[in-house]
C-alpha cells in the first residue's frame, strides 16, 4: 500500500473520522490538508469520544505524526482549546507528534466575524455557515490579505503586515458592514494569547514530509467534507471554500509530489447534509424523523439536526467519480436495521427526463428523486463483523450500491466504536 487519502465522498458526516482512526494504524504520518475548524471528525476509542475540528484523527495513535497542513485554516485560538480538550483525556500532545505547517494561513478573529455578518445581511438567502470565519479566510487567503504562521518567527515583519492588514480589513467591518474596527492592541493581545502556545509545533512540514517519503514512510491524507462540497466540483455556492477532493491532497499538505495510490472514499448508507441548498429526496416529516434518530443526525460541531433522505446513487457516484475513488468505506449500515423497506434514490428526473447523471448545480433545485425500494433485514447487526454473517438483505443492499456508484465496497462499518467494521 502507497499513500493513501481518506476522503468525503457526500455531504460530509459520512464518518471520516472514524475511518482515519481506524487506518491509522497502518500509516506513520497524518496530514489534514483542507479546511478548518469546521470540521466535526467524531472518534470513539480506548481514550473516549472526540468530535475533531482541526486536529488530524491521527492524533491518537502513539508513533504516528499529525500534520496541519498549508492548505488548512489554521484558527489558532480554536486549535489551542481542542488541543487542551484532548490532552485533559490524557492524549499526549507534543511537537514530536503534532506539527502546523510554517506555511499554513492565520484565520484571524475578524475572519469569524465577517462570516456572522455577511450571513445576517443575507438573512433567509444565508449560506448556512457554520460561522466558523471559513469563507472569509479563504477569500482573504487567495486575496493575500491574511498572515502565515511562519511569520511568528519574524516579530519585526509580522508587526508591519499586521498593521497594514488591520487598516484594510476595518475598511471593510466599519464601511460595509457598520461594525466596530479591531484595533493594533486588541489583536497582539490576542496573537499572545494564541499564537504564542502554539508556536513550539510550528515546523517547515514540507521538509519534513520529503523526508519521510524518501524514508519509505506511509502517509494518510485526511480530508474534511465531501465530494458535493468542494468548492469547485461541488453544489456550489452551498459548498465549503476549499477542495475536498483527494486531488488537492499533495497541495494542500505541503507534498505536491506525492503519488496517492489509494482514495478511500465514505459513503454512509443514507444520505445527509447539514446546512442550505439542494438536496434531492429528502425526507421530511415521521421518517426523516425516524432516521435522523436512528442514526443520531446531529452536528458535530454546531449540534444542528442533519437534514436526512435515502442513499442518493446518483450524487455518490459523481462522488465515486470526482474522487477518483479507489474503494468504499460504507458506515452507519446498522442505522438501517429498524427498516421494513429500504428507499434509495436511482434516479433524477430533471426537466421530466429520468438520468443517472448528476446534473450542474443550478439543475438540482428542479431534480426530483426516483426511489427504489431494497428489502430490510430487521435485525441488529452491530456485533456482526464477518461479510458471511451479515443477514442476506444487507449483504444485497451493499453490492445494490457497489454495482450502482461503480466502485468496490471495501469496508463496512457497523457502528461507531473502532472494531465495529467488516473488511471485505
Ligand atoms: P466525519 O465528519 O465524516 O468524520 O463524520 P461525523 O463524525 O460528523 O459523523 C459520523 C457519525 O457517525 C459520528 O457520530 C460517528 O461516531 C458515527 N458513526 C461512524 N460510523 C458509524 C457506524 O458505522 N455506525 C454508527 N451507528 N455510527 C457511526
Amino acid at each position: 500500500m502507497g499513500h493513501c487519502a481518506i476522503v468525503g465522498i457526500n455531504w460530509g458526516d459520512e464518518g471520516k473520522g472514524r475511518m482515519v482512526d481506524l487506518l491509522t494504524k497502518d500509516y506513520d504520518v497524518v496530514v489534514r490538508y483542507q479546511g478548518g475548524g469546521n470540521a466535526g471528525h467524531t472518534v470513539i476509542n480506548e481514550y473516549g469520544k472526540f468530535a475533531l475540528h482541526l486536529l488530524p484523527s491521527g492524533i491518537f495513535r502513539k508513533g504516528v505524526v499529525n500534520i496541519l497542513g498549508n492548505g488548512v485554516a489554521l484558527d489558532p485560538e480554536n486549535l489551542w482549546k481542542e488541543m487542551q480538550d484532548v490532552m485533559k483525556k490524557g492524549v499526549e500532545l507534543t511537537p514530536d507528534n503534532l506539527k502546523i505547517s510554517d506555511r499554513a494561513s492565520l484565520l484571524l478573529p475578524w475572519h469569524r466575524d465577517l462570516d456572522e455578518l455577511e450571513e445576517s445581511r443575507l438573512k433567509d438567502k444565508k449560506y448556512g455557515s457554520t460561522k466558523q470565519g471559513i469563507a472569509p479566510f479563504y477569500s482573504d487567503k487567495y486575496q493575500k490579505k491574511t498572515l502565515r504562521l511562519g511569520e511568528l518567527f519574524y516579530p519585526e515583519t509580522l508587526k508591519r503586515h499586521l498593521a497594514e492588514l488591520l487598516e484594510w480589513k476595518n475598511l471593510t467591518l466599519t464601511k460595509v458592514y457598520g461594525a466596530e474596527p479591531y484595533t493594533m492592541e486588541q489583536l497582539e493581545h490576542w496573537m499572545e494569547d494564541y499564537c504564542e502556545k502554539i508556536k513550539p509545533y510550528i515546523f517547515d512540514t514540507s521538509l519534513f514530509l520529503r523526508n519521510a517519503q524518501n524514508d519509505g514512510k506511509k502517509i494518510l491524507f485526511e480530508a474534511q467534507l465531501g465530494s458535493l462540497r468542494d468548492l469547485d466540483y461541488g453544489i456550489y455556492p452551498y459548498t465549503t471554500s476549499s477542495n475536498t477532493t483527494a486531488a488537492y491532497a499533495p497541495i494542500g499538505s505541503g507534498l505536491p509530489g506525492a503519488v496517492i495510490t489509494d482514495v478511500i472514499g465514505v459513503v454512509k448508507a443514507y444520505s445527509t447534509c447539514v446546512g442550505e441548498g439542494p438536496f434531492v429526496g429528502e425526507l421530511f416529516g415521521e421518517e426523516a424523523d425516524a432516521l435522523r434518530e436512528a442514526g443520531f443526525e446531529y452536528g458535530a460541531k454546531t449540534g444542528r439536526p442533519r437534514r436526512v433522505a435515502p442513499l442518493d446513487l446518483v450524487a455518490t457516484r459523481y462522488g465515486v467519480e470526482v474522487q477518483a475513488a479507489t474503494s468504499i468505506a460504507l458506515t452507519k449500515l446498522d442505522v438501517l436495521s429498524y427498516m421494513e423497506k429500504i428507499p434509495v434514490c436511482t434516479h433524477y428526473l430533471v426537466d421530466g427526463k429520468k438520468t443517472d447523471r448528476f446534473p450542474f448545480p443550478a439543475a438540482l433545485q428542479q431534480a426530483q428523486a426516483v426511489i427504489e425500494y431494497l428489502p430490510g433485514w430487521k435485525c441488529d447487526i452491530s456485533k456482526v463483523r464477518t461479510w458471511e454473517e451479515l443477514p442476506k438483505e444487507a449483504k444485497d443492499y451493499v453490492e445494490f450500491t457497489e454495482q450502482a456508484i461503480g466502485c468496490h465496497i471495501g469496508f463496512v462499518s457497523v457502528g461507531p466504536e473502532r472494531d465495529s467494521i467488516i473488511y471485505r
